[in-house]
């Protein structure tokens, strides 16, 4: 998949060994709140933006929705008194044209808009002619391209000043998360885009308070470009996501205990890094040569299978190749759950080749 999007340059200045943090309260809930909670992230220099929602996107009706419009003044003061950069979440055309009439520095479209494409478009249309930076959550099922076609869709509307975020993916079965964090789908798109910084969000992936720390450090470690995490001055009383809202001091001791790892290292580790890597790069290629053999013996078994009218999956026979490769893997050291997803993938390649053999019209 390729795609045209063009991020203004200087954002690739996030980009260096100090990841953006964002923090601050789920929701605004009254000035006071807003502004105490901002006062005390104002203690610690790294964090540079102030979130706060102003109309909340609630998954069932009946609960707190947001103060919407009369949360913008206590924003602005927020901005005048502590220098932090104001973002809010905007889920329709007129919350664009109040956030702009606000002097809300940046808007993020949440994790329920960016899976309507109509939601999306009116948004971008809104934001045509604007300046202004915009963050997009990826969309609540973990579909990559909705992701990227949202981003398009603001870009294509003149905003270069975008950032990603990953808020994590709703999933069926039963998790530590509210969210999966799917990390191969930020990783797909930071491969896709990669001038566009991608900034994770642990609250909202986590769920809970606990389990903040190893995501915030897992996204570092995987080169992920900042955190946005929920920060509110009584987390207990919270109106919207209390469970994983964190005390502005309880932040500080979060950020004071991550590793933050460098990209680079001196020019004794990278010549010994170069090496070991033209050594993958030499074993991708022998892989590589020997699955393309591996699948043109099973298109040679399928020629026979058409000859012979015999099946393409035999039960007993793949039933085997697991048993017999699982145990020399257990062997080699290698994890049995990879291994067997492994087998599966290239089985079912044989399958789809098999098939289309056994599917040809005119025999070769
Ligand atoms: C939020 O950031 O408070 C929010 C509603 O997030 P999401 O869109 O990721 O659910
Ligand atoms: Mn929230």
């Amino acid at each position: 998949m390729s795609t045209k999007i063009e991020i203004e340059k200087n954002l690739t200045s996030l980009k260096n060994e100090s990841p953006l943090i964002i923090a601050g309260p789920c929701s605004a809930e009254t000035e006071e709140q807003v502004i105490t909670t901002a006062r005390l992230l104002k203690n610690d220099p790294r964090i540079s933006i102030f979130r706060a929602g102003v109309w909340k996107p609630r998954t069932r009706p009946g609960s707190f929705e947001g103060m919407g419009e009369v949360a913008l003044p206590w924003l602005s003061r927020v901005k005048k008194e502590t220098g932090f950069k104001i973002a809010i979440e905007v889920a329709k055309p007129k919350h664009v044209e109040l956030a702009l009439k606000y002097n809300i520095d940046i808007l993020w479209l949440g994790a329920r808009s960016v899976v309507s494409p109509f939601v999306v478009q009116e948004i971008a249309d809104a934001l045509k002619g604007t300046n202004i930076t915009v963050m997009i959550k990826n969309p609540v099922i973990p579909d990559l391209k909705l992701w990227i076609g949202a981003i398009e869709r603001v870009n294509a509307s003149g905003i270069n000043k975008l950032m990603a975020i990953h808020r994590g993916f709703h999933f069926f079965e039963k998790s530590p998360y509210r969210n999966s964090p799917m990390w191969e789908i930020p990783i797909e798109l930071k491969r896709i885009i990669p001038d566009l910084p991608i900034i994770t969000d642990p609250s909202h992936i986590t769920g809970k308070r606990k389990l903040l720390n190893e995501i915030s450090q897992k996204a570092l470690d995987l080169e992920m470009d900042g955190l946005m995490i929920e920060s509110h001055v009584n987390p207990s009383v919270a109106l919207s996501d209390a469970a994983q809202q964190i005390t502005p001091s309880r932040l500080k001791d979060l950020l004071d205990n991550l590793i933050i790892r460098k990209k680079k290292g001196n020019p004794v580790f990278e010549n010994s890094l170069e090496k070991l890597r033209n050594e993958i790069d030499k074993l991708d290629g022998e892989l590589l040569q020997i699955l393309a053999r591996r699948l043109e013996i099973t298109d040679e078994i399928g020629k026979y299978k058409r000859e012979n009218n015999i099946t393409i999956l035999q039960m007993k026979r793949w039933a085997g190749i697991i048993r017999d490769r699982l145990s020399i893997g257990a062997h080699l050291g290698l994890d049995e759950k990879f291994l067997y997803d492994l087998l599966k993938v290239i089985h079912k390649e044989s399958i789809i080749r098999q098939t289309g053999i056994l599917n040809k019209k005119n025999k070769p």
